[in-house]
Protein backbone atom coordinates (compact mmCIF):
# COMPACT_ATOMS: atom_id res chain seq x y z
CA UNK A 1 0.00 0.00 0.00
CA UNK A 2 1.54 3.26 -0.91
CA UNK A 3 -0.82 5.65 1.45
CA UNK A 4 2.32 6.52 3.11
CA UNK A 5 3.31 8.24 0.07
CA UNK A 6 5.17 11.49 0.80
CA UNK A 7 3.74 14.47 -0.41
CA UNK A 8 4.43 18.02 -0.92
CA UNK A 9 2.99 18.35 2.32
CA UNK A 10 4.57 16.31 3.96
CA UNK A 11 7.22 18.11 6.40
CA UNK A 12 10.90 17.36 5.97
CA UNK A 13 11.75 14.41 8.05
CA UNK A 14 13.09 15.66 11.59
CA UNK A 15 16.90 14.72 11.93
CA UNK A 16 17.84 11.68 13.75
CA UNK A 17 18.80 12.36 17.67
CA UNK A 18 22.17 11.94 18.35
CA UNK A 19 23.01 10.07 21.58
CA UNK A 20 26.54 10.02 24.19
CA UNK A 21 27.24 6.32 25.50
CA UNK A 22 30.16 7.22 28.11
CA UNK A 23 31.86 4.05 28.38
CA UNK A 24 34.63 3.37 30.70
CA UNK A 25 37.38 1.04 28.62
CA UNK A 26 38.83 -0.47 31.93
CA UNK A 27 42.13 -0.12 33.09
CA UNK A 28 44.99 -0.88 30.50
CA UNK A 29 44.36 -3.86 29.41
CA UNK A 30 41.88 -3.81 26.27
CA UNK A 31 40.35 -6.87 26.95
CA UNK A 32 39.27 -5.71 30.27
CA UNK A 33 36.34 -3.25 28.68
CA UNK A 34 33.05 -4.93 28.93
CA UNK A 35 30.89 -6.53 26.17
CA UNK A 36 28.60 -4.08 26.40
CA UNK A 37 31.36 -0.96 26.00
CA UNK A 38 32.53 -2.96 23.12
CA UNK A 39 29.68 -3.49 21.54
CA UNK A 40 29.01 0.03 21.36
CA UNK A 41 32.41 1.15 20.20
CA UNK A 42 32.12 -0.77 17.04
CA UNK A 43 28.84 0.82 15.99
CA UNK A 44 30.18 4.58 16.83
CA UNK A 45 30.22 7.06 14.96
CA UNK A 46 32.57 9.62 16.69
CA UNK A 47 34.65 8.41 19.23
CA UNK A 48 35.94 11.14 22.14
CA UNK A 49 39.06 9.61 23.56
CA UNK A 50 41.34 10.44 26.97
CA UNK A 51 44.89 9.29 27.39
CA UNK A 52 43.94 6.39 29.55
CA UNK A 53 42.06 4.63 27.70
CA UNK A 54 43.80 1.78 25.47
CA UNK A 55 44.51 2.51 22.25
CA UNK A 56 44.18 -0.62 21.10
CA UNK A 57 40.61 -0.63 21.81
CA UNK A 58 40.39 2.02 19.07
CA UNK A 59 40.99 -0.47 16.34
CA UNK A 60 38.01 -1.88 16.88
CA UNK A 61 35.93 1.62 15.52
CA UNK A 62 34.36 1.50 12.24
CA UNK A 63 36.69 2.63 9.77
CA UNK A 64 34.45 5.52 8.88
CA UNK A 65 33.79 6.99 12.37
CA UNK A 66 35.58 10.15 13.74
CA UNK A 67 38.54 9.93 16.52
CA UNK A 68 38.79 13.05 18.51
CA UNK A 69 41.85 13.01 21.40
CA UNK A 70 41.23 14.78 23.85
CA UNK A 71 44.25 14.21 26.29
CA UNK A 72 44.62 14.29 29.98
CA UNK A 73 47.97 12.89 31.07
CA UNK A 74 48.86 13.31 34.88
CA UNK A 75 46.20 16.55 34.75
CA UNK A 76 49.18 18.63 32.99
CA UNK A 77 48.86 18.07 29.08
CA UNK A 78 45.33 18.84 28.58
CA UNK A 79 44.81 19.00 24.71
CA UNK A 80 41.56 20.19 25.78
CA UNK A 81 39.62 22.06 28.36
CA UNK A 82 36.78 20.13 30.39
CA UNK A 83 34.42 23.09 28.48
CA UNK A 84 35.58 22.33 25.15
CA UNK A 85 35.33 18.22 25.76
CA UNK A 86 31.46 19.33 26.97
CA UNK A 87 30.52 21.56 23.97
CA UNK A 88 32.00 19.11 22.03
CA UNK A 89 29.80 15.79 23.11
CA UNK A 90 26.70 18.12 22.65
CA UNK A 91 27.98 19.23 19.12
CA UNK A 92 28.47 16.05 17.87
CA UNK A 93 25.24 14.61 19.59
CA UNK A 94 23.19 18.21 18.28
CA UNK A 95 24.72 16.48 14.34
CA UNK A 96 22.80 13.49 15.37
CA UNK A 97 26.01 11.27 15.67
CA UNK A 98 26.23 8.07 17.82
CA UNK A 99 29.29 9.52 20.40
CA UNK A 100 30.97 7.04 22.31
CA UNK A 101 32.70 9.32 24.95
CA UNK A 102 35.93 6.65 25.99
CA UNK A 103 37.06 6.93 29.86
CA UNK A 104 40.19 4.65 31.36
CA UNK A 105 39.24 3.00 34.19
CA UNK A 106 35.56 3.89 35.45
CA UNK A 107 33.94 7.14 33.97
CA UNK A 108 32.28 8.06 37.34
CA UNK A 109 35.40 6.95 39.32
CA UNK A 110 37.73 10.14 39.44
CA UNK A 111 37.09 10.28 35.79
CA UNK A 112 34.98 13.79 35.43
CA UNK A 113 32.14 11.60 34.45
CA UNK A 114 29.45 13.37 36.37
CA UNK A 115 30.12 16.72 35.39
CA UNK A 116 29.95 15.75 31.27
CA UNK A 117 26.55 13.80 31.69
CA UNK A 118 25.75 16.84 33.94
CA UNK A 119 26.13 19.00 30.54
CA UNK A 120 24.58 16.80 28.55
CA UNK A 121 21.42 16.78 30.95
CA UNK A 122 20.84 20.44 31.02
CA UNK A 123 21.20 20.55 27.03
CA UNK A 124 18.30 17.53 26.39
CA UNK A 125 20.92 15.19 25.12
CA UNK A 126 20.29 11.17 25.55
CA UNK A 127 22.75 9.80 26.81
CA UNK A 128 24.01 6.12 28.65
CA UNK A 129 26.52 5.18 30.94
CA UNK A 130 28.40 2.02 30.72
CA UNK A 131 31.27 1.17 34.00
CA UNK A 132 34.47 0.07 33.54
CA UNK A 133 36.82 -1.96 35.90
CA UNK A 134 38.41 0.49 37.53
CA UNK A 135 42.51 0.85 38.16
CA UNK A 136 42.17 0.17 41.34
CA UNK A 137 40.83 -3.26 41.93
CA UNK A 138 42.99 -4.11 38.61
CA UNK A 139 46.35 -2.80 39.89
CA UNK A 140 45.66 -4.72 43.50
CA UNK A 141 44.79 -7.85 41.25
CA UNK A 142 47.68 -7.79 38.76
CA UNK A 143 49.70 -7.12 41.43
CA UNK A 144 48.53 -10.26 43.38
CA UNK A 145 46.52 -8.44 45.65
CA UNK A 146 43.10 -9.04 46.59
CA UNK A 147 41.66 -5.55 47.64
CA UNK A 148 39.87 -7.34 50.53
CA UNK A 149 40.22 -10.60 52.75
CA UNK A 150 38.10 -12.10 55.59
CA UNK A 151 41.02 -12.14 57.56
CA UNK A 152 42.42 -9.12 57.22
CA UNK A 153 40.36 -6.08 56.17
CA UNK A 154 36.19 -5.41 56.00
CA UNK A 155 36.51 -2.14 54.19
CA UNK A 156 38.15 -0.62 51.42
CA UNK A 157 38.52 3.27 49.71
CA UNK A 158 39.29 4.80 46.68
CA UNK A 159 40.91 7.99 47.38
CA UNK A 160 42.13 10.97 45.07
CA UNK A 161 46.07 11.85 46.24
CA UNK A 162 45.76 14.79 44.07
CA UNK A 163 44.56 17.03 46.44
CA UNK A 164 47.06 20.18 46.67
CA UNK A 165 48.78 19.26 49.86
CA UNK A 166 48.74 23.15 50.77
CA UNK A 167 45.27 23.70 50.86
CA UNK A 168 44.18 24.58 54.76
CA UNK A 169 40.81 22.48 54.52
CA UNK A 170 41.12 18.90 53.47
CA UNK A 171 38.16 17.46 52.32
CA UNK A 172 39.92 14.24 53.43
CA UNK A 173 38.85 13.41 56.64
CA UNK A 174 42.91 11.37 57.48
CA UNK A 175 42.13 11.02 61.18
CA UNK A 176 39.10 8.90 60.23
CA UNK A 177 40.86 6.87 57.11
CA UNK A 178 43.78 6.34 58.34
CA UNK A 179 42.84 4.10 60.95
CA UNK A 180 38.92 3.79 59.79
CA UNK A 181 39.55 1.89 56.76
CA UNK A 182 41.16 -1.58 55.98
CA UNK A 183 42.25 -1.12 52.69
CA UNK A 184 43.04 2.30 51.07
CA UNK A 185 43.84 3.30 47.27
CA UNK A 186 45.28 6.51 45.86
CA UNK A 187 44.39 7.46 42.33
CA UNK A 188 47.20 9.88 41.20
CA UNK A 189 48.86 10.21 44.13
CA UNK A 190 52.75 9.41 43.20
CA UNK A 191 53.75 13.19 43.35
CA UNK A 192 51.81 13.31 47.33
CA UNK A 193 53.22 9.79 48.24
CA UNK A 194 55.95 11.43 50.97
CA UNK A 195 52.88 13.76 52.09
CA UNK A 196 50.27 10.27 51.85
CA UNK A 197 52.11 8.46 53.65
CA UNK A 198 53.32 10.58 56.49
CA UNK A 199 49.61 11.94 57.09
CA UNK A 200 48.43 8.47 57.59
CA UNK A 201 51.47 7.81 60.06
CA UNK A 202 51.04 10.71 61.55
CA UNK A 203 47.19 10.00 62.05
CA UNK A 204 47.65 6.62 63.55
CA UNK A 205 48.35 3.68 60.75
CA UNK A 206 51.15 1.42 61.41
CA UNK A 207 54.37 2.82 60.07
CA UNK A 208 54.76 -1.04 59.22
CA UNK A 209 51.63 -1.10 56.98
CA UNK A 210 52.60 -2.48 53.49
CA UNK A 211 51.95 -0.65 50.62
CA UNK A 212 52.55 -1.51 46.90
CA UNK A 213 52.64 0.63 44.60
CA UNK A 214 51.80 -0.01 40.72
CA UNK A 215 52.30 1.57 37.56
CA UNK A 216 50.59 0.82 33.82
CA UNK A 217 48.50 -2.11 35.77
CA UNK A 218 47.05 -4.82 33.84
CA UNK A 219 49.33 -3.55 30.72
CA UNK A 220 52.74 -5.70 29.52
CA UNK A 221 54.32 -3.00 30.67
CA UNK A 222 53.09 -3.41 34.67
CA UNK A 223 56.01 -2.20 37.42
CA UNK A 224 54.93 -2.62 40.61
CA UNK A 225 57.41 -1.57 43.94
CA UNK A 226 56.57 -2.69 47.43
CA UNK A 227 57.37 -1.36 50.68
CA UNK A 228 55.82 -0.18 53.93
CA UNK A 229 54.62 3.35 55.11
CA UNK A 230 57.72 4.33 56.35
CA UNK A 231 59.86 3.37 53.35
CA UNK A 232 57.46 3.40 50.01
CA UNK A 233 58.44 6.45 49.28
CA UNK A 234 62.03 6.46 48.79
CA UNK A 235 61.93 3.22 47.22
CA UNK A 236 59.74 4.66 44.81
CA UNK A 237 61.46 7.64 44.13
CA UNK A 238 64.30 5.59 43.64
CA UNK A 239 62.61 3.26 40.95
CA UNK A 240 61.56 6.60 39.32
CA UNK A 241 57.80 5.71 39.00
CA UNK A 242 56.22 8.11 37.10
CA UNK A 243 52.07 8.46 36.78
CA UNK A 244 50.05 6.88 35.57
CA UNK A 245 50.27 5.06 39.12
CA UNK A 246 47.81 3.94 42.03
CA UNK A 247 49.19 3.31 45.92
CA UNK A 248 47.64 0.27 47.58
CA UNK A 249 47.58 0.65 51.45
CA UNK A 250 46.63 -2.43 53.51
CA UNK A 251 47.73 -5.53 55.41
CA UNK A 252 46.59 -7.17 52.12
CA UNK A 253 49.48 -6.16 50.51
CA UNK A 254 51.07 -8.59 52.23
CA UNK A 255 49.33 -11.64 50.03
CA UNK A 256 51.48 -10.82 47.11
CA UNK A 257 54.25 -12.53 47.60
CA UNK A 258 51.64 -15.66 48.05
CA UNK A 259 49.23 -14.93 45.08
CA UNK A 260 51.51 -12.82 42.08
CA UNK A 261 50.17 -14.56 39.53
CA UNK A 262 51.13 -12.14 36.63
CA UNK A 263 53.93 -10.51 37.38
CA UNK A 264 55.29 -14.34 38.08
CA UNK A 265 54.22 -15.25 34.47
CA UNK A 266 57.60 -16.91 32.90
CA UNK A 267 58.40 -14.01 30.49
CA UNK A 268 56.84 -11.29 31.99
CA UNK A 269 58.59 -8.27 31.62
CA UNK A 270 60.57 -9.59 28.64
CA UNK A 271 60.63 -6.95 25.90
CA UNK A 272 60.38 -9.34 22.56
CA UNK A 273 60.50 -8.19 18.91
CA UNK A 274 58.70 -9.91 16.67
CA UNK A 275 59.88 -9.01 12.70
CA UNK A 276 57.15 -11.22 10.73
CA UNK A 277 54.42 -9.46 8.60
CA UNK A 278 52.16 -8.56 10.69
CA UNK A 279 49.31 -11.03 9.53
CA UNK A 280 51.43 -13.45 10.59
CA UNK A 281 53.06 -12.50 13.32
CA UNK A 282 49.67 -12.84 15.35
CA UNK A 283 49.83 -16.15 16.44
CA UNK A 284 53.83 -15.81 17.49
CA UNK A 285 52.20 -12.65 19.85
CA UNK A 286 49.92 -14.11 21.24
CA UNK A 287 51.63 -17.40 22.24
CA UNK A 288 54.72 -14.87 23.75
CA UNK A 289 52.01 -12.62 25.40
CA UNK A 290 50.38 -14.99 27.12
CA UNK A 291 53.56 -15.85 28.63
CA UNK A 292 53.86 -12.60 29.89
CA UNK A 293 55.64 -10.82 26.99
CA UNK A 294 55.95 -7.45 26.08
CA UNK A 295 55.79 -7.58 22.42
CA UNK A 296 56.71 -5.16 19.72
CA UNK A 297 55.98 -5.89 16.39
CA UNK A 298 58.47 -4.85 14.29
CA UNK A 299 56.88 -6.34 10.64
CA UNK A 300 59.57 -6.42 7.89
CA UNK A 301 57.33 -6.62 5.20
CA UNK A 302 54.04 -4.80 4.60
CA UNK A 303 51.99 -5.67 1.99
CA UNK A 304 49.88 -2.84 0.18
CA UNK A 305 48.05 -2.45 -3.43
CA UNK A 306 49.72 -1.95 -6.21
CA UNK A 307 50.25 1.54 -7.43
CA UNK A 308 47.97 0.85 -9.88
CA UNK A 309 44.84 -0.92 -10.64
CA UNK A 310 44.75 -0.40 -14.29
CA UNK A 311 46.36 -3.65 -15.62
CA UNK A 312 44.19 -5.54 -13.21
CA UNK A 313 40.84 -4.24 -14.33
CA UNK A 314 41.78 -4.20 -17.80
CA UNK A 315 42.40 -8.16 -17.89
CA UNK A 316 39.31 -8.60 -15.79
CA UNK A 317 37.08 -6.90 -18.51
CA UNK A 318 38.46 -9.23 -21.12
CA UNK A 319 38.63 -12.37 -18.42
CA UNK A 320 36.98 -14.83 -21.37
CA UNK A 321 40.05 -14.86 -23.97
CA UNK A 322 42.08 -16.92 -21.25
CA UNK A 323 42.42 -20.07 -21.09
CA UNK A 324 43.82 -19.90 -16.97
CA UNK A 325 43.80 -17.95 -14.21
CA UNK A 326 46.41 -18.90 -11.63
CA UNK A 327 47.05 -17.95 -7.83
CA UNK A 328 50.25 -18.80 -6.39
CA UNK A 329 50.02 -17.03 -3.24
CA UNK A 330 47.30 -16.35 -0.14
CA UNK A 331 48.42 -12.57 -0.73
CA UNK A 332 47.52 -12.47 -4.47
CA UNK A 333 44.34 -14.24 -4.39
CA UNK A 334 43.42 -11.92 -1.67
CA UNK A 335 44.36 -8.93 -3.30
CA UNK A 336 42.62 -10.04 -6.31
CA UNK A 337 39.25 -10.48 -4.30
CA UNK A 338 39.37 -7.81 -2.47
CA UNK A 339 39.68 -5.49 -6.21
CA UNK A 340 37.12 -7.76 -7.53
CA UNK A 341 34.92 -6.35 -4.75
CA UNK A 342 35.83 -2.98 -5.30
CA UNK A 343 34.51 -2.99 -8.63
CA UNK A 344 31.00 -4.33 -7.67
CA UNK A 345 32.46 -8.34 -9.80
CA UNK A 346 32.25 -11.24 -8.17
CA UNK A 347 32.87 -15.07 -8.65
CA UNK A 348 30.56 -15.32 -11.12
CA UNK A 349 33.08 -12.74 -13.85
CA UNK A 350 35.24 -15.95 -13.62
CA UNK A 351 33.31 -17.76 -15.73
CA UNK A 352 35.69 -19.02 -18.49
CA UNK A 353 39.10 -19.59 -18.02
CA UNK A 354 40.03 -22.71 -15.83
CA UNK A 355 41.73 -21.92 -12.25
CA UNK A 356 45.14 -23.22 -10.84
CA UNK A 357 46.84 -22.33 -7.71
CA UNK A 358 49.70 -23.06 -6.01
CA UNK A 359 48.78 -25.36 -2.86
CA UNK A 360 46.29 -26.29 -0.23
CA UNK A 361 46.04 -23.41 1.52
CA UNK A 362 45.61 -20.79 -1.79
CA UNK A 363 42.78 -23.21 -3.12
CA UNK A 364 41.28 -22.87 0.47
CA UNK A 365 41.07 -19.02 -0.11
CA UNK A 366 39.18 -20.09 -3.24
CA UNK A 367 37.00 -21.95 -1.83
CA UNK A 368 36.05 -19.10 0.64
CA UNK A 369 35.30 -16.96 -2.32
CA UNK A 370 32.65 -19.88 -4.14
CA UNK A 371 35.26 -21.54 -6.04
CA UNK A 372 36.94 -24.49 -6.65
CA UNK A 373 40.46 -24.48 -7.95
CA UNK A 374 40.53 -26.89 -11.15
CA UNK A 375 44.40 -27.79 -10.51
CA UNK A 376 46.34 -28.09 -7.65
CA UNK A 377 50.03 -29.32 -7.94
CA UNK A 378 51.53 -32.28 -5.66
CA UNK A 379 54.35 -30.00 -4.93
CA UNK A 380 53.12 -26.86 -3.69
CA UNK A 381 55.93 -24.59 -5.72
CA UNK A 382 55.86 -22.27 -8.48
CA UNK A 383 58.08 -25.13 -10.21
CA UNK A 384 55.60 -27.57 -8.88
CA UNK A 385 52.43 -26.03 -10.66
CA UNK A 386 54.76 -24.80 -13.93
CA UNK A 387 55.16 -28.42 -14.32
CA UNK A 388 51.26 -30.25 -13.75
CA UNK A 389 50.48 -27.14 -15.81
CA UNK A 390 52.72 -28.32 -18.98
CA UNK A 391 51.01 -32.10 -18.34
CA UNK A 392 47.27 -29.93 -19.16
CA UNK A 393 49.19 -28.75 -22.51
CA UNK A 394 50.51 -25.19 -22.58
CA UNK A 395 50.90 -24.40 -26.53
CA UNK A 396 48.97 -21.59 -27.91
CA UNK A 397 47.01 -21.47 -23.88
CA UNK A 398 46.81 -17.68 -23.04
CA UNK A 399 47.78 -17.18 -19.01
CA UNK A 400 46.54 -14.67 -16.52
CA UNK A 401 48.91 -14.48 -13.59
CA UNK A 402 47.90 -12.13 -11.15
CA UNK A 403 50.94 -11.70 -8.55
CA UNK A 404 53.12 -9.04 -6.11
CA UNK A 405 54.90 -6.45 -7.95
CA UNK A 406 57.98 -8.32 -7.92
CA UNK A 407 58.22 -12.25 -7.69
CA UNK A 408 59.85 -15.22 -9.32
CA UNK A 409 60.00 -15.82 -12.83
CA UNK A 410 60.05 -19.74 -12.74
CA UNK A 411 56.46 -19.95 -13.34
CA UNK A 412 55.82 -17.53 -16.25
CA UNK A 413 58.95 -18.04 -17.68
CA UNK A 414 58.83 -22.32 -17.73
CA UNK A 415 55.03 -21.50 -19.39
CA UNK A 416 56.62 -19.15 -21.73
CA UNK A 417 59.19 -21.58 -23.00
CA UNK A 418 56.70 -24.31 -23.46
CA UNK A 419 54.45 -21.88 -25.68
CA UNK A 420 51.72 -20.29 -23.78
CA UNK A 421 51.31 -16.61 -23.64
CA UNK A 422 51.52 -15.16 -20.12
CA UNK A 423 50.53 -11.76 -18.58
CA UNK A 424 51.10 -10.89 -15.37
CA UNK A 425 49.59 -8.44 -13.40
CA UNK A 426 50.18 -6.67 -10.05
CA UNK A 427 47.79 -7.22 -7.23
CA UNK A 428 50.40 -6.24 -4.01
CA UNK A 429 53.75 -5.26 -3.29
CA UNK A 430 55.92 -5.91 -0.36
CA UNK A 431 57.35 -2.80 1.07
CA UNK A 432 59.14 -2.29 4.08
CA UNK A 433 56.65 -0.49 6.73
CA UNK A 434 57.56 2.99 6.76
CA UNK A 435 57.41 2.70 10.83
CA UNK A 436 60.66 1.56 11.73
CA UNK A 437 61.71 4.39 14.07
CA UNK A 438 60.05 3.53 16.80
CA UNK A 439 61.92 -0.10 16.44
CA UNK A 440 65.58 1.81 16.32
CA UNK A 441 64.38 3.94 19.38
CA UNK A 442 63.89 1.12 21.51
CA UNK A 443 66.81 -0.47 20.65
CA UNK A 444 68.80 2.74 21.22
CA UNK A 445 67.24 3.03 24.43
CA UNK A 446 68.45 -0.58 25.21
CA UNK A 447 64.60 -1.88 25.64
CA UNK A 448 64.55 -4.39 23.35
CA UNK A 449 65.45 -8.15 25.61
CA UNK A 450 64.76 -10.62 22.40
CA UNK A 451 64.32 -10.26 18.76
CA UNK A 452 62.93 -13.42 17.18
CA UNK A 453 63.62 -14.57 13.27
CA UNK A 454 61.10 -16.32 11.74
CA UNK A 455 62.54 -16.73 8.21
CA UNK A 456 65.78 -15.11 6.19
CA UNK A 457 63.59 -12.08 4.04
CA UNK A 458 62.87 -11.29 8.09
CA UNK A 459 66.99 -11.21 9.00
CA UNK A 460 67.97 -9.21 5.82
CA UNK A 461 64.61 -6.56 5.74
CA UNK A 462 65.10 -5.71 9.36
CA UNK A 463 68.59 -4.90 9.21
CA UNK A 464 68.46 -2.52 6.15
CA UNK A 465 65.62 -1.42 7.59
CA UNK A 466 67.82 -0.35 10.48
CA UNK A 467 70.31 1.49 8.30
CA UNK A 468 73.02 0.87 10.52
CA UNK A 469 76.20 2.95 8.67
CA UNK A 470 78.61 -0.31 9.55
CA UNK A 471 78.88 -2.88 11.55
CA UNK A 472 79.81 -0.97 14.41
CA UNK A 473 76.66 0.75 14.50
CA UNK A 474 74.93 -3.00 14.29
CA UNK A 475 76.63 -4.20 16.75
CA UNK A 476 76.46 -1.14 19.38
CA UNK A 477 72.53 -1.62 18.49
CA UNK A 478 72.47 -5.34 19.01
CA UNK A 479 75.19 -5.65 22.20
CA UNK A 480 73.31 -7.40 25.10
CA UNK A 481 70.25 -8.53 22.77
CA UNK A 482 69.26 -12.14 22.73
CA UNK A 483 68.54 -13.37 18.71
CA UNK A 484 65.82 -16.25 18.53
CA UNK A 485 65.60 -18.44 14.78
CA UNK A 486 62.78 -20.74 13.98
CA UNK A 487 65.52 -22.65 11.51
CA UNK A 488 69.00 -23.58 10.49
CA UNK A 489 68.20 -21.52 7.28
CA UNK A 490 67.04 -18.28 9.48
CA UNK A 491 70.13 -18.76 11.47
CA UNK A 492 72.71 -19.17 8.50
CA UNK A 493 71.50 -16.00 7.18
CA UNK A 494 71.22 -14.44 10.50
CA UNK A 495 75.02 -15.61 11.06
CA UNK A 496 76.42 -14.74 7.74
CA UNK A 497 75.06 -10.99 8.35
CA UNK A 498 77.13 -10.86 11.79
CA UNK A 499 74.60 -12.03 14.18
CA UNK A 500 75.09 -14.59 17.09
CA UNK A 501 72.13 -16.51 17.92
CA UNK A 502 71.25 -17.53 21.39
CA UNK A 503 67.71 -19.40 20.87
CA UNK A 504 67.08 -21.76 18.00
CA UNK A 505 64.14 -24.56 18.39
CA UNK A 506 65.14 -28.36 18.10
CA UNK A 507 61.83 -28.58 15.26
CA UNK A 508 60.94 -25.41 13.61
CA UNK A 509 57.77 -24.18 13.78
CA UNK A 510 56.39 -21.13 16.23
CA UNK A 511 55.11 -23.06 19.30
CA UNK A 512 58.87 -25.13 19.34
CA UNK A 513 60.28 -21.69 18.83
CA UNK A 514 58.06 -20.24 21.85
CA UNK A 515 59.13 -23.45 24.16
CA UNK A 516 62.92 -22.51 23.41
CA UNK A 517 62.30 -18.66 24.40
CA UNK A 518 60.46 -20.07 27.61
CA UNK A 519 63.71 -22.82 28.03
CA UNK A 520 66.14 -19.97 27.67
CA UNK A 521 64.78 -17.66 30.29
CA UNK A 522 63.93 -20.43 32.57
CA UNK A 523 67.65 -21.97 32.69
CA UNK A 524 68.84 -18.62 32.95
CA UNK A 525 66.62 -18.06 36.26
N1 LIG B 1 38.59 6.71 35.84
C1 LIG B 1 39.86 6.11 36.10
C2 LIG B 1 40.77 6.97 36.95
C3 LIG B 1 41.20 8.25 36.33
S1 LIG B 1 42.20 9.22 37.38
C4 LIG B 1 39.67 4.73 36.72
O1 LIG B 1 38.56 4.36 37.08
O2 LIG B 1 40.66 3.99 36.82
C5 LIG B 1 43.80 8.86 36.77
C6 LIG B 1 44.56 8.00 37.72
O3 LIG B 1 44.11 6.66 37.63
C7 LIG B 1 46.04 7.91 37.45
O4 LIG B 1 46.73 9.00 37.97
C8 LIG B 1 46.39 6.64 38.17
O5 LIG B 1 46.49 6.85 39.55
C9 LIG B 1 45.16 5.80 37.93
N2 LIG B 1 45.31 4.84 36.83
C10 LIG B 1 44.55 4.74 35.74
N3 LIG B 1 44.95 3.71 34.96
C11 LIG B 1 45.98 3.15 35.59
C12 LIG B 1 46.82 2.02 35.33
N4 LIG B 1 46.67 1.27 34.22
N5 LIG B 1 47.80 1.72 36.21
C13 LIG B 1 47.95 2.45 37.32
N6 LIG B 1 47.21 3.52 37.61
C14 LIG B 1 46.22 3.86 36.78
Amino acid sequence: MDVMKKTAHNPPPTPRAGKVYLIGAGPGDPELITVKGMKLLQRAEVVVYDYLASKKLLKQVPKDAELVYVGKMGGVHHAHTQDEINRMLVDFARQGKTVVRLKGGDPFIFGRGGEEIEVLVDHGIAYEVVPGVTSATAAATYAGVPITHRQYTASVAFITGHEDPTKAASNIAWDKIATGIGTLVFYMGIKNLPIITEKLMANGRSPETPVVVVRWASTPEQQSVEGTLATIADRVRAAKIKPPALIVVGEVVSLRDKINWYEKRPLFGKRILVTRTREQASELVHRLEDLGANCLEGSTIALVPPDSWAELDQELRRLGDYDWLLFTSINATRFFFQRLAELGLDARNLKGPKIGVVGTATAEVLQAHGIRADLVPEEFTGEGLAAALLKEGMPGKKVLLPRAAKAREVLPETLSEAGATVTTVPVYRNVQPADYAEVRQALEEKAIDLITFTSSSTVINFLEMLQCAGEAEQQRLLDGVKIATIGPITAKTAVQKGLTIHIQPKTFTIPALVDAILDHYAKRA
